[in-house]
């Protein structure tokens, strides 16, 4: 065998900031029950697998030729659905798309941050943000949260004010605790802050009734971003389609650092024959909300903690002594698989159809009988 055979990571030229990391992700088991990663549980319904394939068999013969670059056919399309569901008129130089809402917020960082630049979010939240942060030598600021998970206002605008990030990640509703920030917060931490403010709306479609957008802000703010995805409402995680809403000048900054043709001609397809089909796609939505309560509901009945969820999973705990991870092992053992999101004495279920939840629901019994 060749040398190359022998070399092993510590032996490459790695960054230093890299070495000794372990990659970001979630185990990918083949369990009966997989409620670990917040996918939507519902396949694709026949017919709008129908429409995708035409969709991409339309692509085919052009495959050739590279991809419209700037994705305009999809991000108009983007601009109407979200104008249509919230009212609100958003068009498609506000929009931009890429491979997830995962690169759509690298493309940022690598915009609006980087090196000699800090990024702060309110953590716990969405474990990329810092992740990202680090692959594009951005600093990363740990922003408190209250012990209900919520962000308060007050203490965050005197951080912003104190550290003055360059950019502000707040999630909403926030991955893993299911909790959304009001309008006056988003408000305030967007007045106060001096660059990007981003507002990260993965979950944003399976929010209850009342719980705000900050698209609502998007007018007032010029700095504010909201970013989506179809990988969760639209049960389009395999497809890799995430966007987002800003001011067209925000979309200018991107397109200075995306890669050229980073959006296949297939996944625009994809994206777009989607759309097309919002309302069969997004009729699964109400069905997880409901497991979504259901879940909160027998969980705080079964007397764990839980926080309040606006999104289509639940943390839930009140485990001491690092009992989470007996209980997530015996789960998996009685074929649930849920996340252990590295948060000491909560795991996090992801709403999924009633046998699911009926499963997971019943394996905890058995596993915990008590409850907390
Ligand atoms: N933001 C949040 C809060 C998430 O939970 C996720 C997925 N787990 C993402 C962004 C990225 O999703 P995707 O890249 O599939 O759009």
């Amino acid at each position: 065998t060749g040398a190359a055979a022998g070399i092993a990571l510590a032996d490459l030229p790695l960054r230093d900031d890299l070495r000794g990391l372990e990659p970001y992700g979630a185990p990918q088991l083949d369990v009966p029950v997989r409620l670990n990663t917040n996918e939507n549980s519902y396949p694709v319904p026949d017919d709008v697998v129908a429409a995708m394939s035409a969709a991409i068999g339309a692509q085919l013969r052009d495959l050739n030729r590279y991809p419209d670059r700037d994705a305009v056919a999809l991000r108009t399309d983007l601009a109407a659905y979200l104008s249509a569901r919230h009212g609100r008129q958003v068009g498609p130089a506000q929009v931009w798309a890429a491979n997830g809402s995962n690169e759509v917020l690298q493309q940022l960082l690598q915009a609006f941050g980087g090196a000699g630049r800090t990024a702060l979010g309110f953590t716990p939240a969405y474990s990329m943000h810092p992740l990202i942060a680090l692959a594009t030598g951005t600093t990363w600021l740990d922003g408190p949260r209250a012990a209900d998970f919520t962000i308060d206002a007050d203490a965050a605008v005197a951080l912003i004010e104190a550290r003055r990030p360059e950019v502000v990640f707040v999630c909403s509703p926030n991955n893993p605790t299911g909790t959304a920030v009001s309008l006056e917060a988003l408000a305030a931490i967007a007045a106060a802050a001096p660059g990007m403010v981003i507002v990260d709306e993965a979950y944003a479609e399976f929010a209850r009734p009342g719980t705000p957008t900050a698209l609502e802000l998007l007018d007032a703010y010029p700095r504010l971003v909201v970013t989506r995805t179809m990988s969760k409402a639209f049960a389009l995680a395999g497809a890799r389609v995430g966007y987002l809403a800003a001011a067209p000048a925000v979309v200018d900054a991107l397109q200075l650092v995306r890669l050229p043709y980073h959006l296949s001609a297939l996944t625009q397809a994809v994206a777009r024959a989607a759309l097309a089909h919002a309302d069969a796609l997004l009729a699964t939505v109400d069905a997880l909300k409901t497991q979504r309560d259901r879940i909160v509901a027998e969980l705080a009945a079964m007397g764990f903690r839980v926080a309040a969820s606006d999104a289509n999973f639940v943390l839930f705990g009140g485990f001491v002594d690092d009992d989470q991870r007996r209980v997530w092992r015996a789960l998996l053992d009685d074929g649930v698989l849920v996340r252990d999101v590295r948060l000491a004495g909560w795991l996090r279920v992801s709403a999924g159809t009633p046998a699911e939840t009926d499963a997971f629901l019943a394996a905890l019994r058995s596993v915990h009988p008590a409850g907390a």
